[in-house]
């Protein structure tokens, strides 16, 4: 008996189900499986999604993508972290870097050194060791040298880029590789009478489409997973109440391009901004039991950099997954797997691994359930450990001015974010795992830009004096400052290799 799938239907064409198309074109071939996507004209993509975060390049390389015609062709700026403005108190800001404060020393993190200079007395601040944030506070960027032994090879970098231009870019590319695009609104799921799994859906007109496996790209509404399979939501607001956004595209001026996300907190939520080379993207997300539409769309619009472009579109949403990312034979990817706000922009890199999970287990006929509850305990863990990174800039915040922020500082959070605050605070050590979506000197950008303070450094820090650890340390700052000046301006670098036409 063939017991190979043959067919993958994949519903919706937004960023998660073009990703999906591209991914299957190019690692299982057209020869291998066929591959159909259905979209429909009538129901719109969500189309926001701009600001990325660095494995965004691996998915494109394995892609073969050419980065220069990829960052012309999507508008993209290039990004090397996220400014936080008013997050744990008001007129305070800190920056999440994709990079580490400058490389271990003797195999210890070097923020116990310059925890153990500030008891000394010293009194420059630890973004100083950091090279990524240093270019980005001032505008500039390069890609980072691949000598190891540059100040500048210790970063990395990932794109803000239009998503709604990168999902037509992906489409191109899918159907140059034998992806079959049906247009058409998909008005039934029918299912097989024996186990209940998948047999086709049905379009507007009667049209049938049969597969052996199904992925529901279907945003919020998670038309398979949910409207067909049933498989149930985690609701996750006790500890992300934020349930709107109001999202704006205006002309670029401000702060112009810069090569990195803006969060600003808001008493109600956070506003984003998010240069691109033809708009600068904005949004705020807000919790609406504490604010109104009118007063937020008031809010976003004070805060615009040029003219307003284009419609405000308002997106309503419920913080959680989905309880099987997998069930039966329908994988869901993308807004139809769940949703975390884009405060770290982990919603495009969640579809990423997505992809690359199913590609792990990628399935016969015969679906083992075996197969199936690891896919769906691997992906229930990655999201959590996403929750748990965004829960922990609610938590730590001491803005006493609102609601939410009230409510944000006094909630339980979940143990294992609580033991992985416990462990950094009281040694200054960062809790790791394998499949953690952020690296451990993101966790340490938000412990310290939120302003916990260990209580000790690693005590293998007195094998040097202070002296020697002056000496490295005060060398990594004049080094980075170097090389920070002499690096060009985002938009110069931009104008020279890659802007649009
Ligand atoms: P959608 O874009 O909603 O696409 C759904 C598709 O399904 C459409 O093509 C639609 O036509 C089709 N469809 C639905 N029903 C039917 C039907 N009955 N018949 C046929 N077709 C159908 N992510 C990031 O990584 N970075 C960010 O900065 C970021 N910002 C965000 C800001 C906000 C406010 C929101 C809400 C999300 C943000 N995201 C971000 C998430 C990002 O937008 C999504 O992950 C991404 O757009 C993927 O969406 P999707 O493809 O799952 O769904």
């Amino acid at each position: 008996m063939d017991n190979r799938i043959r067919k993958i239907v994949i519903v919706g064409g937004g960023t998660a189900g073009w990703m999906a198309a591209a991914a299957f074109s190019k690692l299982l071939g057209k020869d291998f499986v066929e591959t159909v996507l259905i979209e429909s004209d009538q129901i719109a993509t969500v189309g926001v999604g701009e600001a990325t975060i660095p494995p965004i390049r691996h998915f494109n390389e394995r892609l073969g993508l050419d980065e220069v015609d990829f960052v012309r062709q999507t508008q993209a700026t290039f990004k090397l972290g996220i400014e936080f403005q008013d997050w744990g108190t008001i007129g305070h800001r800190f920056f999440h870097a994709f990079g580490d404060f400058g490389a271990d020393i003797e195999a210890i993190g070097a923020h116990h050194y310059w925890r153990k200079l500030q008891e000394q007395g010293e009194r420059f601040a630890l973004e100083d060791l950091s090279m990524p944030t240093q270019a980005a506070y001032r505008n500039k960027f390069v890609p980072p040298n691949p000598d190891p032994r540059s100040v500048m090879h210790d970063y990395a970098y990932a794109f803000q880029f239009d998503a709604a231009l990168y999902a037509r870019y992906l489409r191109g590319y899918a159907q140059a590789r034998g992806v079959t695009r049906i247009e058409g609104r998909i008005v039934d799921v029918q299912l097989r009478g024996t186990d209940g799994f998948i047999e086709a859906v049905v379009l507007e007109g009667g049209a049938r489409v049969e597969g052996d496996l199904f992925i529901d790209c279907s945003g919020f509404r998670g038309l398979l997973i949910e409207g067909a399979l049933e498989t149930g939501y985690e609701d996750w607001s006790h500890w992300l109440p934020c349930d709107r956004a109001i999202a704006a595209g205006c002309g670029s001026g401000g702060d112009g391009l810069t090569p990195y996300t803006r969060t600003t907190a808001r008493p109600a939520g956070w506003r984003w901004r998010i240069p691109l080379q033809h708009r600068t993207g904005n949004g705020y997300v807000h919790c609406s039991q504490f604010v109104s539409e009118d007063e937020a769309v008031a809010d976003l619009l004070s805060s615009l950099d040029g003219p307003l472009i284009g419609q405000l579109q308002t997106i309503r949403f419920t913080p959680g997954r989905r309880l099987k990312a997998w069930s039966r034979n329908c994988v869901a990817m993308g807004l139809a797997s769940g949703f975390i706000e884009p405060l770290e922009s982990t919603s495009i890199n969640l579809i990423q691994t997505a992809i690359g999970r199913l590609l792990d287990f990628f399935p016969n006929k015969d679906f083992d359930p075996v197969l199936i509850d690891e896919f769906n305990r691997l992906s229930q863990q990655e999201m959590e450990h996403v929750r748990d990174f965004i829960i922990l800039h609610y938590k730590l915040t001491e803005r006493t001015d609102s609601g939410l922020w009230d409510y944000c500082r006094a909630m339980a959070i979940p143990d294992e974010l609580a033991h992985r605050l416990a462990v950094f605070q009281r040694t200054g050590r960062l809790v790791t795992h394998d499949d953690d979506g952020f690296a451990p000197p993101s966790w340490l950008a938000i412990f310290h830009g939120l302003k916990v303070v260990p209580d000790r450094y690693d005590p293998l820090v007195d094998r040097m004096s202070v002296e020697e650890i002056r000496a490295v340390l005060d060398a990594r700052r004049a080094a980075i400052l170097r090389a920070a000046e002499a690096m060009p301006g985002q938009q110069a670098f931009i104008d020279k290799f890659c802007r649009a036409e």
